[in-house]
């Protein structure tokens, strides 16, 4: 008998047939993902999920006693309790790579939004208005030749050093775990401590993954170590931020703005005041979202959720689970 694996999202036909060829499948039809209460009453056979965010917890782990692996439609993978996980012996995969450049367009479609005010423009000229004159609330600030510093030079952050460095001569600094010489060498770019960086950059971009060491890493210091001037961006998860430190230096004008794509609470708050504010660019946690990347990384999940079930090794195992499988 073949596999049983639950898809928490509706995937691409031809992901789906690969699933099909060497599993049995239920997969959830509706837009978003299956309400978590859903997943756990039809988890007690299946060898393998899949989802881009499905919480790992005791009681889902007790509910599924056949469960091999967990595949992630995601990089990040702050879902997972990797500690519960390798007790209990369960895989947890991940799609690196595929969307780096995808992500890093996004991250720099944001800084060059809030920089030039595209979204407040775009909405002021769909609404028919037109004035050529210089308003002071129309001039943005350049992009070009300015200093992007870049917290977190993984995968995706060095996609975007590259775009900062050689197509927009920005000095491009950044602060990360390791130092990235070969990156440094190739690009031009520096390391700097957090606090130089965040003295002297005109735009910051957070691009760490969320762990207990870097949630709620950046707030009211770090906001008051920056520009005045100063754009911060964050594509990366919003819980690495205090919010609240981060909509009081928006009011206070201790930084210029931001541009977002992921926030303490996902959904955002309809009462948030981030979605009230006109020097702040907003987006639904939108990342990777381009077809072709959208395909790659289900694509990716489906092979690591395959190999899992049928006694593999999958290739994308998140490097603390590494060892043990
Ligand atoms: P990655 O390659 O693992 O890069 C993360 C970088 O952060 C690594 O260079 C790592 O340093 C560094 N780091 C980790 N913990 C740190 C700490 N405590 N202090 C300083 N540096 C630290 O990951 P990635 O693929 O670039 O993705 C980054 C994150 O972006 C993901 O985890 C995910 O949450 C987010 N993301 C968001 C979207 C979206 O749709 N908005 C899409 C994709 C990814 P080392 O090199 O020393 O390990």
């Amino acid at each position: 008998m073949k596999p049983k694996v639950i898809i928490t999202k509706k995937i691409p036909y031809q992901v789906e047939m690969f699933i099909k060829e060497h599993c049995q499948y239920e997969m959830w039809q509706d837009t978003g993902e299956m309400p978590d209460k859903l997943l756990l009453n039809k988890v007690s056979d299946a060898d393998g999920l899949m989802g881009p965010h499905i919480r790992v917890t005791e009681e889902l782990l007790d509910k599924a006693p056949k469960l091999k692996i967990i595949s992630n439609i995601a990089v990040g993978y702050d879902n997972f309790d990797i500690e519960l996980m390798k007790k209990r012996k369960i895989m947890g995969t991940h799609t690196p790579e595929v969307l780096d450049e995808s992500v890093a367009d996004l991250a720099f479609g944001l800084i060059l939004s809030t920089a030039r005010k595209i979204g407040y423009l775009d909405a002021y000229t769909k609404k028919g208005n037109w004035d050529m004159l210089d308003k002071p609330e129309f001039l943005g600030q350049d992009v070009y030749n300015k200093t992007l510093g870049i917290i977190g030079l993984g995968r995706i952050g060095s996609k975007v050093a590259k775009r900062a460095a050689l197509g927009f001569d920005m000095q491009v600094l950044y602060y990360n775990r390791s130092r990235k010489k070969d990156v440094e060498e190739n690009l031009g770019i520096k390391y700097a401590s957090m606090e130089e960086l965040l003295k002297e950059s005109d735009y910051v971009l957070l691009m760490l993954p969320l762990t207990k060491e870097t949630e709620k890493m950046f707030g009211e210091k770090e906001f008051a170590l920056m520009k005045d001037t100063g754009f911060f961006i964050n594509v990366s998860r919003g819980k690495i931020v205090d919010e609240k430190a981060l909509i009081n230096a928006l009011k206070t004008k201790a930084i210029a703005g931001a541009g977002l794509d992921v926030y303490e609470d996902e959904p955002i708050q309809k009462d948030n005041p981030l979605l009230k504010m006109s020097n702040v660019v907003t987006l639904p946690h939108i990342g990777s979202a381009t077809e072709k990347t959208r395909f790659d990384m289900a694509m990716k999940a489906a092979e690591n959720l395959v190999a899992a079930v049928k006694g593999k090794r999958p290739e994308n195992l998140v490097p603390e689970l590494r060892a043990q499988f």
